[in-house]
């Protein structure tokens, strides 16, 4: 697809934080470099749609990776009693 400049294109704006409507205000090799928001007018580059990674808050980052540990610990409890080891008075019946 060819993008001409001035060409309504969807992409994600940061601001709005949502893919919303956007102007080419730039092209490189006949892709949109810069686009304009039409929403609230901000220019940047184009994402093709993207939204850019979640920034990380390092202490967030580790409750949610405890948080996890946690829920995998509980799920593992659950599921897997034994943990996979049988109890030595079970022992598997072999001829
Ligand atoms: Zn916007």
């Amino acid at each position: 697809m060819r993008a001409r400049l001035g060409d309504d294109i969807d992409d994600y704006c940061v601001k709005c934080k949502r893919v919303m409507n956007h102007l080419v205000v730039s092209l490189l090799n006949d892709e949109p470099a810069k686009v304009r928001c039409r929403t609230c007018h901000g220019d940047h580059d184009f994402r093709h749609e993207q939204a850019p990674p979640p920034k990380v808050d390092p202490r967030k980052a580790a409750l949610a990776l405890e948080k996890a540990a946690a829920a995998a610990a509980r799920a593992a409890a659950e599921t897997l009693p034994t943990d996979g080891e049988l109890p030595a008075d079970v022992m598997p019946e072999e001829a």
